[in-house]
């Protein structure tokens, strides 16, 4: 029985990593909503940041634009002195007027803009008020989850040393197989035999088994799950016959 009381204890050593490896994994759901509305509202944010900055841009290159036509403008009124014949004076009148009814266009175009930059950057602060709101719910939830996933991480470790330690008593080729079982058997891999039935499947154990198991001190698996089983006297034969 030796053998079987390490493999018990080996067992109850990985079903706890188990435990806790599951219970970590869900940890990061419980902030999975939290996160998806962080994300979110820094996506709208962004969209809007970038349509201010498109609107930005635009606006320096029209005031850019205007700037230019009036100096244009003013190059042509001083050249109006030099001109010599009225032909030419005519001429360069009509230029500036032609200038000057183009930057009224420009300006038109400028002063909508102007109102949609405003607008925007309306828009972009109330967003970015919105995605600080969350960001700074979301920052403080992630401290919290990544010093609970950090225990988790902790505990686990222990686990594994405490499980190397069991290990180390036993046949690592026996180690081995018991991994495997326990990994297809979904965690139990040792199991009692009772009253000529094998306690992980409840299928019958045959007798001669079933007295082997009760005599001898090896390793004899269930022949239909392939367990690792042990003897384990019920109530009635313990009192009985
Ligand atoms: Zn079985």
């Amino acid at each position: 029985m030796e053998q079987v009381k390490i493999l018990i204890d080996l067992q109850e050593v990985m079903s706890q990593a188990r435990r806790l490896d599951e219970e970590k994994q869900k940890i990061p759901l419980e902030v999975a909503d939290l996160k998806s509305l962080f994300e979110e509202r820094e996506a709208s944010f962004l969209a809007v940041e970038q349509e201010f900055e498109t609107l930005k841009q635009q606006r320096r290159e029209k005031e850019r634009e205007i700037e230019e036509e009036r100096d244009k403008v003013e190059r042509a009124k001083a050249k109006l002195m030099s001109i010599k014949t009225n032909k030419e004076y005519y001429a360069m009148l009509k230029e500036i007027e032609g200038t000057r009814r183009t930057n009224v266009a420009r300006e038109e175009e400028l002063l909508s803009l102007l109102v949609r930059y405003e607008e925007v950057e309306k828009g972009l602060a109330e967003r970015k008020a919105d995605l600080d709101e969350v960001s700074g719910r979301y920052r403080e939830r992630r401290i919290d989850i990544d010093a609970r996933m950090g225990t988790f991480d902790d505990n686990i470790g222990k686990l594994a040393a405490r499980r190397r330690q069991v290990a180390n008593r036993l046949d690592p080729s026996l180690v081995r197989r018991f991994e495997m079982i326990f990994e297809r058997r979904d965690g139990l891999a040792v199991v009692a035999a009772r009253d000529y039935s094998c306690m992980g499947c409840h299928m019958n154990i045959a007798p001669q088994l079933f007295n082997l198991l009760q005599r001898e001190d090896r390793i004899h698996t269930c022949p239909n799950c392939n367990r690792v089983v042990y003897y384990e006297a019920t109530m009635i034969e313990a009192g009985g016959e």
